[in-house]
């Protein structure tokens, strides 16, 4: 008798710790499924939860949720677990490492680019990078894969592939012009180096492409690859600054100078070769051309007096490093206003629009904005338009009144949108189709 109670008892512990077990799991599960789907309606009022380009597809009969796909993904809340299974977040903010694509342990995971809804224009391109019009190359993100990895690969590949095919005879100032000089601008230069090409390299901006925009404190994931003129870089991690240095030293080395801030406006074939203008219209000619650039766009002038003044900038990179500044930003999206209340608390902060009320704009910002014009931490100006850019001020005109008013100023931002990539390529003639979540890595 004593033993079966002993018995009974021991059983009913076990019974007891195995239902709180499973209790608290299923309680720790709702819990967090319950965060995740708060952060999905978060992403998708921000129009973040649907991909831009690459992104991963889970496939819920195969996800047996060991959350390794999350670990693996070196970007933040891309990934989370949605009822047992994983799913997309704020999915327009992968940049395709694929890591989520091997940590899975089932294969659950496929990594696509573009989506039903939202297509995705990839030019088209042979298997030595070259386009649909014959001379012109395209290498890197543009070309739908991204990751700076894959840049470098592919602008040594396309700059490989096209010295074979030089025409001497064919009269022109450089056998390639390369436009920008991102991961894989700077890479297809360096190659052109290697192989005595005669070649310049065009950027719109700054040295470095979608890199020189990162915080300065982002970890920068990549892995080996092999830098043209350099060698092999064991790099897993690293920061901007480290890849910045690490270009500028072997291009500075190598003698190779990029012509930043030279944006191309067009690309005319003429004469059996190119002819490619810049926006301060110096033109050049060309057997080939090399296109690396990006998938950003290019950001649209005011073409108004005193734009080129130092003090004016395209975006904004380091928020906490600016202080006690009298700062106008211009325009009326999401970039303006997001750059406007990120410099408000520790500046002031004129925002000047030339419409009439907020279009269409993020929920999050527009609440925010309004928050801020109330407490009077932004000065918001709509119908107005910057007139001049001077030293210590900038002239606003009133569009309704079309009064001048002058405002003390130390620096501006503008942001009044831009020229999508494909309107770019497209004008050079290159076909371009769209991708509607094409799969670009699975597994058998
Ligand atoms: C937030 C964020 C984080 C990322 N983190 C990582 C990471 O950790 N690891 C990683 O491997 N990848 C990362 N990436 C992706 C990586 O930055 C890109 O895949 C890579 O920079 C692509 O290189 P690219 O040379 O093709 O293009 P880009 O780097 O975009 O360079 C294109 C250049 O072309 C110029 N250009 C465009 N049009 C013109 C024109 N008309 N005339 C002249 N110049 C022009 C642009 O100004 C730009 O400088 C990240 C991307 C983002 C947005």
């Amino acid at each position: 008798m004593e033993v079966l109670t002993e018995n009974i008892v021991i059983y009913s512990f076990i019974a007891i710790l195995f239902v709180s077990i499973v209790y608290f799991y299923v309680r720790k599960e709702k819990k967090n499924s319950k965060i995740v789907e708060e952060k999905i309606k978060i992403a998708k009022e921000e129009g973040l939860h649907e991909p831009v380009s690459l992104h991963p597809v889970v496939d819920v009969n195969s996800c047996i949720q060991t959350g390794a796909c999350i670990s693996a993904c070196p970007e933040h809340d891309i990934l989370g677990i949605l009822n047992g299974k994983a799913t997309t977040i704020n999915a327009s903010h992968c940049v395709g490492h694929g890591a989520c694509f091997h940590a899975c342990p089932t294969h659950a995971i496929t990594l696509c680019i573009g989506t039903e809804k939202r297509g995705v224009d990839i030019p088209h391109v042979d298997q030595s990078f070259e386009t649909n019009v014959p001379g012109i190359y395209i290498a890197g993100e543009i070309g739908g894969m991204g990751l700076i990895r894959n840049a470098v690969e592919q602008g040594k590949q396309a700059v490989e592939n096209l010295a074979k095919k030089i025409d001497k005879h064919i009269q022109a100032d450089y056998d390639i012009i390369i436009i920008g000089a991102g991961p894989a601008g700077i890479s297809a230069s360096l190659t052109a180096k290697k192989h005595n090409l005669k070649a310049i390299t065009l950027e719109q901006d700054s040295l470095g492409g979608t890199v020189f925009t990162f915080p300065r404190k982002k970890i920068v994931m990549t892995s080996p690859m092999d830098i043209p003129l350099y060698g092999k870089v064991k790099l897993r991690e690293t920061t901007k600054m480290e890849l910045l240095d690490l270009w500028n030293n072997v291009l500075g080395k190598n003698e190779i100078v990029i012509k930043e801030q030279s944006k191309v406006e067009s690309i005319v074939f003429q004469d059996k070769r190119f002819v490619v203008e810049t926006t301060s219209k110096e033109k050049f000619t060309t057997r080939n051309v090399l296109l690396s650039i990006g998938r950003s766009g290019t950001t649209r002038k005011l073409n108004i007096p005193g734009e080129m003044s130092e003090k004016v900038a395209y975006r904004l990179l380091e928020p906490e490093l600016i202080s006690d500044k009298k700062i106008v930003v211009v325009g009326g999206g999401d970039s303006a206003i997001e750059t406007a209340l990120l410099l408000m608390d520790q500046n002031q902060v004129t925002l000047s629009y030339r419409g009439e009320s907020f279009g269409r704009i993020k929920v999050g910002n527009n609440q925010k904005i309004k928050e801020a014009i109330a407490q009077k931490q932004i000065d918001v100006r709509f119908n107005t338009n910057l007139k001049s850019i001077e030293d210590d001020k900038v002239k606003i005109v009133d569009l309704l009144s079309g009064e001048v008013t002058d405002l003390e100023n130390d620096q501006v931002y503008i942001f009044a949108g831009g020229e999508l990539p494909t309107q770019f390529l497209e004008k050079a003639g290159i076909r371009v189709d769209k991708k509607f979540g094409e799969a670009v890595l699975k597994h058998d």
